[in-house]
């Protein structure tokens, strides 16, 4: 009986509240280049909440919650966030597309989504590298994936996808109500990582090139006379199967890698009807093309260059202002 005398003590343990504070009960950090819906995405996933929930936990009713984050931020969002996570507020704000300086060549979002999307003649708003989402440990979309301009991936060398290779869809992350993670298309549950067809050598060049001069813009550098190289890109119009001429960014992903491949191939008329500067400046970046090297291989030869004795190897190649100096002479030949 003795040991049924025997007492155990009891005491209250912590109330939650008071061990996490306002914080959520898992906070994840986002990765570098990392969109900011799909920070939340995760975020949602790791506290057990489907995204399609998750909008509601932050009082946002839209389907497409996440996506509209990415190009409004609102202030309250911003303190909610900071509020409850432990990443710092401007840490947060830099993951969406607000203040952006490469906003004229991201792919549209629609006002009203569609639910099950599946136009082949429409831009969808997200575009997604399946080797990159079966690589990631916890998959995730990049910012450099909302660019008209990319229809490659510029690591693994193969062409994005930006539709469902199952049903057709687009993206829709933000309307996952399982907690299955962001490789999984939202309507039919198949795996989205599924790999594509290496890009052309000839159109990865040209994406490398433009790569390049949106790095040298989103820095800061201009034309000579100020003038910003997105206004002759994002501008340019181009004749669409069998549709009125559209600028890239309202081009389906499929239609701006034939456009590239033909701009390659030099098999594009010079200009067109009211963008004759912006198309002969596309046509010069094609040129320019066949002998840039691009940013990081130039640094890459430099430093290992630097390691082997301080030899350099020169190599000929496109210089990037030169290029810029180009664009301009076109505009003020062109008196625009
Ligand atoms: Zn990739
Ligand atoms: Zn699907």
């Amino acid at each position: 009986m003795s040991g049924l005398q025997k007492t155990f003590p009891v005491v209250l343990g912590r109330r939650y509240a008071g061990v996490a504070g306002q914080k959520w009960p898992v906070s994840i950090l986002p990765q570098p280049g990392e969109l900011l819906s799909s920070w939340l995405h995760r975020l949602a996933y790791a506290n057990g909440i489907p995204p399609r929930h998750f909008g509601t936990v932050m009082g946002l009713h839209a389907v497409n919650w996440s996506a509209k984050l990415d190009r409004t931020l609102p202030t309250p969002i911003l303190d909610l966030l900071e509020k409850h996570t432990d990443v710092p507020r401007v840490d947060i704000a830099a993951l969406s597309l607000v203040s952006d300086p490469l906003a004229q060549l991201r792919l549209p979002l629609r006002p009203i989504p569609s639910m099950e999307l599946k136009e082949a003649s429409q831009p969808f708003w997200l575009q997604f590298c399946p080797m990159c989402l079966a690589e990631d440990e916890s998959p995730q979309y990049r910012r450099e994936w909302t660019l008209a301009t990319r229809v490659t991936c510029l690591r693994h060398g193969c062409r994005l996808r930006d539709r469902c290779p199952n049903c057709g869809s687009g993206l829709a992350p933000f309307r996952q109500n399982r907690l299955v993670g962001q490789r999984l298309c939202s309507f039919c549950y198949s795996d989205l990582a599924r790999p594509t067809a290496k890009s052309n050598p000839p159109v990865l060049r040209i994406e490398r090139l433009v790569a390049d001069l949106l790095r040298l813009h989103s820095a800061g550098h201009r034309a000579p006379n100020g003038r910003s190289i997105l206004d002759p890109l994002a501008q340019c119009r181009f004749p669409s199967n069998g549709l009125p001429p559209r600028p890239l960014q309202r081009l389906p992903l499929r239609e701006r890698y034939r456009l590239f491949q033909r701009l390659a191939d030099g098999d594009l008329p010079r200009t067109y009807a009211g963008s004759r500067a912006s198309s002969r400046y596309w046509a010069l970046i094609a040129t320019a093309s066949k002998s840039h090297v691009a940013l990081h291989d130039k640094l890459a030869t430099v430093v290992a260059g630097a390691a082997n004795q301080g030899v350099v190897e020169k190599v000929p190649t496109i210089d990037l202002i030169d290029i810029l100096k180009a664009a301009d002479r076109v505009f003020d030949r062109k008196g625009l």
